[in-house]
């Protein structure tokens, strides 16, 4: 384990200690930077240690409740990879194909839907099982290994994906400096991280051991600011924050203050006490959120029917004279 000063304005032992514990029961120990907000794990895990961890098939397991990847597992991803790729319409024209990039591509869910609109793609993905997953069942091109230790090529890419990877790098500006480099002038990042201001599930779940940051929306567009990104949009969904950013110019000590709001830190920290001491309640109406928000009135109409005599026929005869009209 080692022990580090906050990244986002170089304080060194001015933090308050939030939690001793993390997800599973481990002993994980994040604290919150006085000076800016920043919650990060201190001490951390060496960086031989995470990229054993990350090239195991014990982490996918704790994880991602899977220790090897499956069909099943990239039905899922294809499908939430949507998601992303929408916002990502908003600001790209997609239907002009491009060079994208995915750090961390898992089973390639997103570089999948990207080359089903003409893209070409790349892949990075530390897990071998799951970087050879990706390239033997859907034929994509992945470079198994860590981002910072890849040589990535200068002013290639029209997109560069990073979603749910940001908080488990050891020097996030680092990448995200990398990265900037091998985008295009006119180029979009893509980013996913946990929202640590509006956190899905349990309290006792938030902390990762392998998260080393967790960022509100205000210090990841401060971080993104410093690597020399400017913040086009972002948005908070399912406990993560969504953020899109073009290429901008480096600024040399940039005024935190504007980015941040007063006493930051005071204001994440009271947040996540509300949160530790009333996720009994919060959980239930997150989760009721998302089914009243994924109810399907054209689902619940075809479940009645299927309920009825005959239902099943009837509905194939819909489905056959769609298909028939064309
Ligand atoms: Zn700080």
């Amino acid at each position: 384990m080692e022990s580090v000063a906050c990244i986002l304005c170089g304080s060194n032992n001015n933090h308050a200690v939030l939690s001793e514990k993390g997800r599973f029961g481990l002993n994980v120990r994040n604290v919150i930077c006085k000076k800016c907000g920043l919650v990060y794990q201190n001490p951390r895990p060496s960086a031989e240690a995470l990229r054993l961890e990350y090239a195991s098939s014990t982490y996918h397991a704790r994880y991602k409740k899977v220790e090897l990847p499956s069909t099943e597992r990239a039905k899922t991803e294809y499908y939430y990879c949507k998601h992303y790729v929408d916002f990502l319409r908003r600001y790209c024209d997609l239907s002009r194909g491009g060079t994208v990039l995915d750090i961390g591509c898992s089973t390639g869910g997103v570089l999948r839907r990207m080359s089903e609109l003409g893209w070409k793609t790349l892949g990075i993905e530390p897990s071998h099982n799951y970087a050879e997953f990706a390239k033997i069942v859907h034929g994509l091109e992945v470079i198994e290994g860590m981002v910072e230790d890849i040589q990535l090529p200068k002013n290639t890419f029209d997109v560069i994906v990073a979603t749910q990877v940001l908080e488990h790098l050891r020097d996030p500006i680092r990448s995200l400096n990398l990265l900037r480099a091998s985008l295009k002038d006119n180029g979009s990042l893509l980013l996913s991280v946990p929202n640590i201001l509006n956190p899905e599930g349990s309290y006792r779940d938030l902390f990762h051991d392998v998260h080393l940051f967790m960022f509100s929306p205000d210090t990841l567009r401060l971080i993104l600011f410093i690597a020399g990104f400017d913040v086009v949009d972002y948005k908070c969904q399912d406990g993560h924050i969504n953020m899109i950013a073009k290429k901008g110019t480096y600024i040399n000590n940039p005024i935190m203050d504007a980015f941040l709001p007063a006493d930051n830190w005071k204001v994440v920290r009271r947040k996540l006490w509300w949160y530790s001491q009333f996720d009994w309640l919060l959980v239930p109406l997150q989760k009721l959120k998302k089914k009243v928000l994924s109810f399907s009135l054209r689902q619940f109409t075809k479940s009645i029917i299927t309920k009825l005599p005959g239902g099943d026929s009837f509905l194939q005869a819909i489905r056959h004279l769609v298909l028939r009209r064309g």
